[in-house]
């Protein structure tokens, strides 16, 4: 098994962790139902995107249907 011939200085452990941290999700209000979704995307609580329809949702689909 390779072992490290040196104990990795707390220097140098936070470089190579730099790079770890996560950065915050976008999300921005559907500007059709108002509702949190991500930019980029579908809404996912009423399928409209770029203003228009684009996702059929299950609880429409179950009112047209009737
Ligand atoms: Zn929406």
């Amino acid at each position: 098994m390779a072992v490290p011939k040196k104990k990795t200085s707390q220097s140098r452990r936070n470089m190579r962790r730099s790079h770890h941290a996560l950065t915050p999700v976008n999300v921005q209000e559907c500007p059709n139902c108002g509702s949190p979704k991500l930019s980029h995307h579908v809404c996912t609580s009423c399928g409209h995107y770029k203003g228009r329809q684009v996702l059929k949702l299950r609880t429409a689909v179950v009112e047209t249907e009737e």
